[in-house]
């Protein structure tokens, strides 16, 4: 468990169940689903993924 800089997928993320959030764990569940070709950095404006929350 480690907390990373921002991150978030460039599609949107209905497939998922999180919705334009951003991720700042590498062990997310919601975050790691995301595809290598849909990775980006940064929070992109959007709000922290509740995931990421709870893992502080
Ligand atoms: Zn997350």
């Amino acid at each position: 468990m480690a907390k990373c800089p921002p991150y978030h997928t460039a599609t949107n993320e209905t497939a998922y169940g999180q919705r334009n959030v951003y991720h700042d764990h590498d062990d997310c569940p919601d975050g790691r689903q995301i595809e290598d070709k849909n990775w980006r950095s940064g929070a992109n404006g959007r709000p922290r993924c509740d995931e990421c929350k709870q893992l502080g």
